[in-house]
This record gives structure tokens, sequence and C-alpha cells, in this order.
């Protein structure tokens, strides 16, 4: 039996806890025999949206998070808000699985999420660095600009806001070698994810949540008209309930775990680079995240620091590995960095679906649970939490959210799935290596 993953409450390594503009929040305090509307599981991106709607609509609303807000995936992730799904899967893939009306919506949610996060960051505040230039999906091989083409032909059909740009356009906008051209979505961009994380609770907090740190949940269950909850060695009740656990799932929930594929990533980030430097790669600040199996992406931070990093490889010194993979991919991109220290590493869990799309579970009478963001959260937990927000206020009805919703649906296979992603790096570079992706 693998473990659950656990996150580092205090971010230990992760650059974000140490540049976050945004100070770590004054959690609320906890009382025994609390009565709430909602009971959220979770203060990442998903849980802290709900959080926030949720109290917007009325709720009387307590978040439970076992470490501090954002020390999941939501605080410890590269930040970029690509308004788009997971690597080459195209809005028509999501309809085949979801049917036309839920997949059309969904693909609308996603497209505009840009739009909404950077809107609702404005609105309310918060100092997250938030940078709104664009972001674009190279192609990085022919097999690849084939991909990616019928990516941006799909979200055009769709009438999406994005545009086609060519190799020309790549090598002087990314200044990166070797793409052939991609398409860019101008309402993507890059952030603060911690400081975005500890923004939202802000507000949620002055909206009316109750946001509890240092709380973990150790037992949820129906109790009479409504449901119990234990967190941090206190009793609670709740009329709803939420989990928003994703790659964090624990044994909370019997079974919850095995509905996904924990998978652990790892980020870098250099030293802020020369002035001079800064002017050949990505001069007009935006990012990009390739099709790449391992891993090719990069942003800057407001420091003048590069990011990158890929899957974390458990056989032998993976912390190592990962170093020699960022020297790497950043020697491949740009080989100006040759030279660059590597200032930051940390690691973090994301959640998979074997379809690559969330999924909504009804987990008993009022007790649901929406997991499985894969590696798009940044625009897409948010949005969702708003979704979640407004059904578990009933100003949705269940068929209104743009997901496939199910009793527990677990991953056929999950161990050996879960076994196979810790040591797929090979893999996926040889792929890559081989222009096979
Ligand atoms: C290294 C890395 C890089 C990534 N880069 C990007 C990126 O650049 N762009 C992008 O869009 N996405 C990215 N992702 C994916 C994205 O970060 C996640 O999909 C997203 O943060 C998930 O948000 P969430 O709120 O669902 O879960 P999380 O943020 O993981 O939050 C779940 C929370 O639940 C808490 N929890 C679990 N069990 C309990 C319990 N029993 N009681 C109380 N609390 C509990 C955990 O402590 C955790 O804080 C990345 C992920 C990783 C790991």
């Amino acid at each position: 039996m693998m473990a659950v993953p656990r996150c580092d409450a205090d971010l230990a390594g992760v650059i974000w806890a140490k540049t976050s503009k945004e100070a770590p929040i004054m959690p609320t305090p906890m009382s025994e025999g609390a009565d709430y509307d909602l009971a959220i599981v979770g203060g990442g991106f998903l849980g802290l949206n709900t959080a926030l709607h949720g109290a917007r609509l009325g709720l009387k609303v307590g978040l439970f998070e076992g470490g501090t807000v954002g020390s999941g995936a939501s605080g410890r992730n590269g930040g970029i808000a690509p308004p788009h799904y997971p690597g080459a899967l195209r809005p028509s893939d999501v309809s085949a699985v979801l049917g036309r009306r839920k997949g059309e919506a969904l693909a609308e949610i996603v497209t505009t999420g840009g739009r909404f996060i950077f809107d609702q960051i404005r609105e309310l505040g918060i100092d997250c660095d938030a940078e709104q230039n664009g972001w674009i999906q190279p192609a990085h091989s022919p097999k690849a600009l084939a991909k990616v083409r019928a990516v941006y032909d799909d979200w055009k059909a769709h009438g999406a806001e994005v545009e086609w740009v060519d190799a020309d356009y790549l090598r002087s906008e990314l200044g990166a070698a070797g793409y052939l051209g991609g398409w860019r979505h101008p309402t993507g961009g890059a952030l603060n994810p911690l400081a975005n994380c500890r923004g939202l609770a802000r507000a949620a907090q002055k909206a009316g949540a109750a946001i509890h740190e240092r709380a973990p949940v150790t037992a949820i269950a129906r109790d009479g008209d409504g449901i119990t909850l234990t967190a941090g060695g206190m009793r609670c009740r709740a009329r709803k309930a939420f989990l928003a656990t994703n790659g964090y799932t624990d044994g909370l929930w019997p079974g919850l775990a095995g509905t996904i594929i924990p998978l652990r990533l790892f980020q870098t980030f250099t030293e802020p680079l020369p002035e001079a430097m800064r002017e050949s790669i990505l001069p007009s600040r935006q990012c990009f995240t390739d099709i790449r199996k391992s891993g090719g992406f990069c942003r800057w931070d407001s420091a003048g620091r590069i990011m990158s990093g890929c899957v974390h490889f458990a056989l032998g010194d993976g912390h190592a590995r990962g170093v020699r993979h960022t020297r790497m991919r950043l020697m491949e991109l740009y080989p100006q960095l040759a030279d660059a220290k590597l200032e930051f590493y940390w690691e973090g869990y994301c959640a998979l679906r074997p379809d690559f799309i969330p999924n909504f579970q009804i987990l008993d009478k009022d007790i649901y649970a929406l997991i499985g963001f894969s590696t798009r959260a940044v625009c897409l937990g948010q949005t969702m939490g708003k979704v979640a927000a407004e059904f578990l206020a009933e100003r949705r009805d269940l068929d209104d959210i743009p997901l496939s919703v199910s009793t527990l649906d677990p991953v056929p296979r999950q161990a050996f799935r879960r076994m196979g992603t810790r040591v797929i790096y090979p893999y996926f570079r040889a792929l890559d290596r081989w222009g096979l992706t």
C-alpha cells in the first residue's frame, strides 16, 4: 500500500512562500459544536473559490485545511494559467466523453477561465504578481505540429479567442529554439499561486466564511438530518459537505483516493538572471506549455528567474535527476542558461483521471467530491469552485455541472497506474527525444 501524499504546511523550498506579497492569513479559530450550511475539506484553488462564492451566495461556510491555505498543489504549482485542457486534449474530445451539451458548457468555462481568474484577482485586489500577457502552446516536433494545429482548429470552431502563430513569431516571442508553430490564448498568463490562494482566503473570510488551518478532517459521516465532521480534534455539524482534496486525497472517505491517480511533479527556478539575458528570453513576458511528455514550459517570476519542471522519477535520487532534467531542458530551449544556477527545487502532487477531466462524485446524501484536475487548475480549479458553490447553494442543478457526475468512481487498475506514474519519466523522455510526441 503506497502512502497518501501529505503536504508540508510551511511550503519549505517553494519559491512562492519566499516571494508572496500576500501575507499568510489569520485563520479563523475553531469552536467545538460549530454548525455550518457547508463544510469544505481542502484549502486549494477549488475549496477556496467554493468558500468565497458559497459565502457570497449566503451560505454559512466552514473550510477545513489540514495544512495551511495553498499548501497542497495550489500554492506549489508553476502558476501558469492556460485557458485550455491538458496537452493536446481538444474540446471535441471532451464532448465525446461528456456529451455535447456538457462538453460545450465546459469548453466555454475553460476558454474564458483566464478572464475569470485575472478579473477576480483585480476585483479582490489580490497582490499575486499576476501578468495576463498571454499563454502559448508551441509545437516542438512535426508530430506535435499536427496535434497542436488540430487543437487550435477545434478551439477556433468553438469560437474561442485563439490565434495561430508561426515559427518566426515563436522564435522572437519565446526566444526558444526549435518550435515549428503553435497557438496563443491572449487571456492566459502567470501569477504567484500561493499569493493568489492567500488573497482568495482573505476575501472568503471577508465574505463571512470561516477558514480553519492545520485542521485535518479525520472523520465525516451522515448523522440524522445533517453531517458530523471531526476536524483538528473538534466536532462540528454541517448541512452539506464538499471534498476538494485532489492529489492530497487521504483515507477520509473510504475509496475516494482510489478514484484518482496521484502524480508527483517537481518545479525548479533559476537564480535571477542578468538584465541583458532577460531580453533574449520571453521578451514580452508571455508564458508557454508545449506538449512534450517530459515537460516543456517556461515563465518568468517577478524577479527575473526562469521556471522549469517535470514528472518526478521515483527510482534512485529523484531530486538529482530532476535537477539534471532541468539543466537538459533549459539547455535545449535556452543555451544561454548553461551557467545559470538553480535556486529553487520543490515537489507536489496533482491528480489524474483516466480521461484527464475532473469528475464530480456523490459520496452520500449531501456529501460531494470534485477531484482529478490533472495539471490544469490555476484556471479550471477556480472556475469550478464557483460552479460548485452555485450547485451547493441550490442556484444550479446537478445536471448543469459540466462534468461527469457519478457515485464513487474508482480508476480501474489504480495501483498499477499509480506505480506507473512513478517510473514513467525515462519512457516519456525517450518518446520526446524520438519525436513521437
Ligand atoms: C508541481 C506542480 C505544478 C503544477 N503546475 C500547474 C500550472 O502551472 N498550471 C496549472 O493550471 N496547474 C498546475 N498544476 C496543477 C494544479 O496545481 C492542481 O491541479 C490544483 O492546484 C488542484 O487544486 P485543488 O484545490 O483541487 O487541490 P489542492 O490545491 O491540492 O488542495 C487540496 C488540499 O486538501 C487538503 N486536504 C487533503 N485531505 C485533507 C483532510 N482530510 N482534511 C483537511 N484538508 C485536507 C490538502 O492539505 C490540500 O491543501 C501543478 C501541480 C503541481 C503539483
